[in-house]
């Protein structure tokens, strides 16, 4: 904040109005540290990267074209953006006309949320024309102005309301709900981009399952925002998939919620990581589709092979929303693997563990990979399970993890290299073959993953090769 002070008082001795603004003061209320401190000036970007100069600060005029200016002091960065008005058109989100002013009610009252529409100066007066504290107090997200009418201009709010939900655990105040669900054809205009950032923050907050359940409750996640490829624009679903398990009847013997809640329950049980959040979510996406919902030989609901539809589904879902490609990799193997908990029996899980590792580059993806599925299991479990036992799990796990300590499943990290056996038995193929077939004798207990070991082994096939 004190570099933001600063700012403010430079401003104010050239004669402009200068706020700290948004995110910040709502952060700073609520006794929280904020993130990223956005300012707000009567002082049009000319100005404000003059003063920055003259007063030796970093400037960047990254975002001038806006009216924005990047002040950098003692490394951390400021947002200064020009006070302005803006008027909507066709598009879903963008402005059609920005025109500065030197009215700062204005530009408060083209903000999304009363909570976000608070100014603070030098002093700590809080500038609050849409009583933003109050709806602070209660909790409260409420649209600033006629609800149906911000909603119509950018339709990134809505997703804005979400995720401000899921972060602060507030309630969205009735009409602004309403306004969020009539306002839902605007969304089709939104780039993909935009609604997957949204998506991501709602995911990894802290309410998440409230988030999750207002999206589904709103109508947003069965709705379609555009893709933008080589020109050509293309509909693109948000997150339909995940409507058919509201109210997905499971096998009472197992389960005591349906298809949404304990998927829900699942979220809300992993820590906030986005590849963890994401693979709860998808985990039974295929869990009552057509193929899929079947009864058992006792005549009980059942899912066979959910876990494989539900990686391709979450392939799918993820290309078009246009994740990150190494976490939706990730995403699809813990929803692929979520079934296949292995006994708690040494040999058992060395074989399950043998199978997987060529799935992965190094040991370090590897021992991840593991480590979220064992989370995924755990928080699989604590989703309304009818008698949640652990135990099995954490047998499991106490022998997975001191396996993938103490046992090598790659090359690397033999205690022999590459080199050194090449030196012996030639370069060619037959080091990969030789340093594999280590693996296996170490694996399988009879060969230890000693430096001695593997020299005498190493020994022992280049006799062998000399002698046939
Ligand atoms: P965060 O902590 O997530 O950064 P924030 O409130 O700072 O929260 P930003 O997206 O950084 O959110 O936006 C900064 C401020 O700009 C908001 O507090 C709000 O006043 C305003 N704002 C941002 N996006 C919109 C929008 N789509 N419509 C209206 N006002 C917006
Ligand atoms: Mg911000």
């Amino acid at each position: 904040m004190e570099g933001a002070i600063l700012i403010l008082k430079e401003l104010e001795k050239r004669g402009f109005k200068a706020y700290i603004v948004g995110g910040a003061v709502r952060d700073k209320l609520m006794g929280k540290i904020p993130q990223d401190v956005d300012i707000l000036t009567t002082a049009p970007p000319g100005v404000v990267e003059e003063i920055g100069k003259r007063s030796q600060w970093k400037v960047k005029g990254v975002g001038r074209a806006f009216g924005v200016s990047l002040l950098i002091l003692d490394g951390k960065p400021y947002e200064v953006a020009a006070a302005r008005k803006e008027s909507y058109g066709l598009d879903s989100h963008r402005p059609e006309k920005v025109e500065y002013t030197s009215n700062i009610k204005q530009d408060l009252s083209r903000r999304d949320f009363t909570i976000n529409s608070m100014a603070m100066d030098t002093k700590g007066r809080i500038l609050d024309p849409f009583n933003g504290r109050d709806d602070l107090e209660k909790g409260i997200i409420r649209a600033v102005g006629d609800p149906q009418e911000r909603f119509r201009e950018d339709a990134l709010r809505s997703f804005r309301a979400v995720r401000f939900a899921a972060q602060l655990g507030f309630d969205i105040e009735d009409r602004t709900l309403a306004a969020i669900k009539t306002c839902r054809d605007r969304i089709a205009g939104l780039s993909v981009e935009r609604v997957r950032d949204e998506l991501i923050k709602i995911l990894i907050s802290t309410h998440v399952s409230k988030g999750l359940g207002t999206l589904v409750d709103t109508g947003l996640a069965g709705c379609i925002c555009r893709c933008t490829e080589n020109g050509v624009n293309r509909e693109v679903g948000i997150l339909p998939e995940i409507l058919h398990l509201v109210d997905l009847p499971q096998s009472p013997r197992y389960h005591t919620l349906d298809g949404f809640r304990h998927t829900l329950a699942v979220v809300q049980n992993t820590p906030p990581d986005i590849t963890l959040r994401t693979a709860a979510l998808l985990h039974d996406i295929a869990k009552g589709l057509p193929g899929i919902r079947t009864r058992n030989k006792r005549g009980e609901l059942s899912d066979p092979g959910h876990h494989r539809l539900g990686a391709e589904m979450a392939e799918d879902i993820m290309k078009r929303l246009k994740f990150p490609q190494h976490i939706a990799r990730r995403v699809v193997w813990l929803v692929y693997n979520h079934m296949s908990l292995p006994e708690p029996r040494k040999k058992t899980v060395i074989r399950w563990l043998r199978k997987r590792a060529p799935q992965f580059k190094s040991q370090d993806e590897f021992s991840e990979a593991i480590r979220q599925l064992l989370i995924l299991f755990r928080a699989d479990i604590g989703g309304g399970m009818r008698d949640p036992d652990y135990s099995r799990l954490e047998e499991s796990e106490v022998i997975m993890l001191d396996i993938i300590k103490t046992i090598p499943f790659y090359q690397e990290e033999l205690h022999i290299k590459g080199e050194r056996v090449a030196e012996r038995l030639g370069a060619g193929p037959q080091v990969g073959r030789f340093l594999n077939s280590l693996l296996e004798r170490i694996q399988s207990g009879q060969l230890s993953n000693t430096e001695k070991d593997l020299e005498d082994a190493l020994d022992r096939k280049f006799y062998r090769s000399k002698i046939l």
